[in-house]
């Protein structure tokens, strides 16, 4: 039996044909709609593929011109949201119409980050086999669960996985699981370093309890702020993050994780775990992992209990696809967890970030928890809700198969080497700009710069900084380049960073030139 009985009988076609547009209700509001839709079912095949084929030529158009748009919305708090219903729609709408107020109401208050002059935060591109994946992943709908609920996400989440590891050099043996984000993956590494600490914080928690010493974890003072919030979101506290100081390109200073670390030990503290950074935030600096796997192996055995080594790679980790920067990744192979992001750095949409763990058994011990309903006889399969907080999980593997399948491994390695090129060559203009300086090093695709202009020789921190903040306005305004911004000392300084596969060298060279013309307009004024 049809589970639509009116789809295909054309008995909507016999409403009349004086409907007044999506905000009426009533039979006039049945103008302009697939049959279907006033049945009981789901969208026809005839429909879907009408539709369907609407929206793949806008995302087609969409990709194809998004170079011509303004890059960041330029709307007010609330226009968006004022410019639609308030209620939803009580009669069904024509498709058409809600992808029409995609374009009118939607479009304007999209930041573009598939934009080629998105140099924003870290750039990133969904790339066509990576959205194509997408729509694959949401017409099959599967909640990988448990291996039984879809032995194909599982399994293909497994291979992906070990595709990536060797994709990026690194020994057989980890697993992972895709996370929608880092922040997620840090938490469950934590989670697990925690675990590991044997308080028995799974069973009897942290409150209402005397026995627990303070729980430390170290990072350096350019982590990612996940690590802070994984640290509140495990009852570890930002009290029990230790943020160790840098050397000056920005790398923990692993002599200074030594001594917090014997220090705390002194005062009775327990410290768990050490997160060093691949590619930091601010400057995409590597933190130096062997050091820290280093001082990782010292302490555990003067303390007779492990300590959990996480590496954070959310971006800078991709790097290590090509070869010559391989070094980034040097001793994450003696990490417990390793963590990076396929949607930062690997074309894949959001979200999609892969996290290895070199036991397998370590996240089912800190989150295992089989309620009835969901026992199964399987055996020597992976139940991937055993592997974190979540249970319903969505089938990522299959964007980021066809990334890599699309692209091949020749195809990733030269895109990344090209942004590092491109990075380079940014950076190689500052350098040469009398007014402009780099800020740190550059090992990635992303600079780090502060205009230092001559007439402004011998102008203050406060004064330097009041001027970037107004080169950084004046470019984001114009629309054509979205940069941003961090702070490395004292020093308010401008990151442009390059990771959208449609940046070509002569994008990049006209949002060079665009900011020597707004460095000069600020000389102007
Ligand atoms: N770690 C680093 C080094 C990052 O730069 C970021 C975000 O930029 C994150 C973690 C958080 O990533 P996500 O958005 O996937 O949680």
């Amino acid at each position: 039996m049809s589970p639509d009985p009116d789809a295909g009988t054309g008995k909507a076609d016999q409403v009349p044909e004086s409907g007044s547009g999506p905000a009426a209700t009533g039979p006039k509001a049945t103008v302009g709609l697939d049959p279907a839709q006033l049945g009981l079912g789901d969208m026809d095949a005839a429909a879907f593929r009408r539709h369907g084929y609407a929206v793949i030529d806008w995302i087609a158009d969409y990709l194809d011109g998004v170079g011509e748009l303004p890059v960041l919305a330029k709307v007010a708090p609330g226009q968006i949201r004022d410019s639609l219903p308030v209620a939803p729609p009580v009669a069904p709408e024509p498709f058409e119409t809600a992808l029409a107020d995609l374009d009118r109401v939607l479009m304007p208050g999209v930041t573009h980050w598939n934009h080629p002059a998105f140099h924003a935060y870290f750039a990133i591109t969904g790339s066509g086999p990576g959205i194509l994946g997408e729509a694959l992943a949401a017409a099959l709908n599967v909640n990988g669960m448990l291996w039984r609920t879809s032995p194909s996400a599982t399994e293909l989440e497994q291979l992906v996985l070990d595709w990536l590891r060797q994709l990026l050099g690194l020994p057989e043996g980890p697993r992972g699981i895709i996370c929608d984000t880092a922040s997620i993956a840090t938490t469950l590494a934590l989670a697990a370093a925690r675990e590991q600490a044997d308080v028995d914080v799974r069973q009897r928690g942290l409150t209402g309890r005397s026995d627990i010493p303070l729980l430390c974890v170290y990072t350096s003072e350019q982590a990612h702020s996940s690590v802070e919030k994984a640290a509140i979101a495990l009852g570890l506290g930002r009290d029990g993050v230790r943020l160790i100081g840098t050397d000056p390109e920005f790398r923990m200073d692993t002599a200074a994780l030594a001594e917090a670390i014997r220090a705390d030990v002194r005062r009775g503290h327990r410290p768990i775990a050490i997160v060093p950074t691949v590619g930091t935030t601010s400057t995409t600096s590597v933190d130096p992992v062997a050091a820290t796997a280093d001082v990782r192996d010292e302490v555990a055995e003067e303390l007779g209990h492990p300590v959990w080594l996480h590496v954070d790679g959310a971006y800078g980790g991709m790097l290590a696809v090509c070869e010559e920067h391989r070094w980034v990744l040097d001793g994450v192979d003696r990490a417990d967890s390793f963590v990076t992001n396929p949607h930062k750095w690997l074309f894949t949409p959001i979200d999609c970030s892969a996290l290895f763990v070199r036991d397998a058994d370590a996240l089912p011990r800190a989150f295992a928890l089989v309620a009835e309903y969901l026992t199964t006889d399987d055996e020597d399969v992976t139940d991937y809700m055993d592997w974190g907080i979540q249970l319903g999980r969505r089938f990522r593997a299959l964007k980021l198969w066809l990334v890599m399948r699309y692209f091949g491994a020749e195809g990733l390695v030269a895109r990344i080497r090209h942004h590092v090129d491109q990075a380079r060559r940014v950076a190689a203009w500052v350098d040469e700009h009398p007014d402009l300086e780099v800020a740190a090093p550059v090992p990635m695709s992303t600079v780090c710069f502060r205009a230092r202009p001559r007439w402004l020789a011998g102008a203050d921190e406060a004064a330097l900084g009041d001027l970037n903040r107004r080169l950084l306005a004046g470019i984001n305004a114009t629309g054509a380049a979205y940069l941003s911004h961090t702070v490395l000392g004292d020093r308010y300084v401008l990151r442009l960073a390059v990771g959208n596969l449609r940046t070509t060298d002569e994008r990049l060279d006209a949002t060079c030139a665009l900011i020597d013309r707004e460095l000069s307009a600020l000389r102007s004024r």
